[in-house]
């Protein structure tokens, strides 16, 4: 490796958008594994990160990232060695620990995942930490056990979004009949090829309504959260779940308990940072079991380099990104 190398970094609390710079090997926190970060992508926690709009790092000089695949150059671990592929996201990239927007990285191997065999390094970041969460959120919803392939619809909403497309994606390859929600009607076509069968306005969701509406939804993922999350809630029928794990439209939740007490309905939060091991291997699985190249290729809005974060970032708070950005880092 060499001894220099570019990297993102936010320097301190009073300079929070990141900025490229050249790392030395020796600025690396000292962690048992050294990795080559191949690929990485953009998640909306990047952009925030990246633009400084959001305060993600809490501790600083910070460099950004959430998503890592990449390959162990020297490891003190035994569970590593060098050349092995691997993947990594969460478990505080980019919050209080270093990510992975730096052509190297230092890693905890309890933070390191192998890379699924049937997946190449540039599709498990298109995939990433929006597909991962979309399957932490599949997999709830199925062992909750009240969705069946093929009976009633399930409703993604943000549909559009990284987390959306990759939870149309699996429900609809694993046989669910899934509506998508989506504020681009542009986007109809992308998302009736990842396998929408229905559409519906996001608008239609945004609108304060009544705490127990006509009963539409089997279940649902939400990554919208606030309204949306309040009316897909009073729209999910009798003994129904609806797996939450995003903020995208805000993070108030103005709802009542009768969707929950007259209805059975659930509401189950999903965290993908702190997944625990077993989860976040059940998730990896069900995505490269399920997904086709076709899925990642055409999720993926295109390919972009460390130096192109910060545009990237303004595009994602535009809402201009459809689906996902795949960043080239080594
Ligand atoms: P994206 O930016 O890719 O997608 C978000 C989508 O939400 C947009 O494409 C848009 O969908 C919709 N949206 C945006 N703004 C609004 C609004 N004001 N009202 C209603 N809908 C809106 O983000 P991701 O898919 O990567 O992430 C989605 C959310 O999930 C974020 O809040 C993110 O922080 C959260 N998240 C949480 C995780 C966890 O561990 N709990 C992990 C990963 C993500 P459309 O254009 O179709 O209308």
């Amino acid at each position: 490796m060499t001894d220099t190398f570019p990297a993102m970094l936010i320097r301190d609390k009073d300079h929070l958008q990141a900025e490229l710079t050249t790392l030395k090997r020796s600025d690396l926190p000292d962690l048992p594994v050294l990795v080559r970060v191949d690929y990485s992508s953009v998640n909306y926690k990047d952009g925030l990160a990246v633009s400084g709009k959001g305060r993600i790092a809490r501790r600083f000089p910070m460099v950004p990232g959430i998503d890592v695949a990449g390959t162990v150059v020297e490891s003190a671990s035994p569970l590593f060695a060098p050349g092995d592929k691997v993947i990594a996201n969460g478990n505080g990239l980019s919050e209080t620990e270093w990510g992975a927007f730096s052509t190297y990285q230092r890693l905890k191997p309890e933070w390191l995942m192998r890379q699924p065999d049937n997946l190449t390094q540039k599709q498990a970041m298109a995939i990433g930490t929006a597909g991962y969460t979309a399957a932490l959120c599949v997999n709830q919803l199925m062992a909750w056990g009240t969705i069946a392939p093929g009976e009633g619809s399930v409703l993604v909403t943000g549909a559009a979004g990284g987390v959306g497309s990759y939870a149309i994606a699996l429900l609809a390859a694993l046989g669910f009949n899934v509506t998508a929600s989506t504020g681009r009607p542009e986007t109809h076509d992308y998302l009736a090829s990842l396998g929408a069968r229905a559409f519906i306005d996001r608008r239609e969701l945004s609108e304060p309504g009544r705490p127990l509406q006509e009963e539409r939804w089997t279940g649902a993922v939400d990554s919208v959260g606030s309204t949306t999350l309040a009316n897909v809630l009073a729209q999910t029928v009798y003994g129904g779940a609806v797996a939450a794990c995003g903020l995208a439209g805000g993070p108030d939740l103005p709802t009542t308990v009768m969707p929950h007490i007259l209805r059975s309905v659930t509401l189950i939060g999903v965290d993908s940072v702190m997944a625990a091991p077993r989860r976040r291997e059940a998730a990896w699985r069900l995505l490269a079991n399920t997904l086709t190249a076709g899925h990642m290729e055409s999720v993926t809005a295109g390919e972009i380099a460390l130096a192109d974060l910060p545009g990237a970032a303004n595009d994602i708070f535009a809402g201009k990104v459809r689906g996902r950005l795949v960043v080239k880092v080594a």
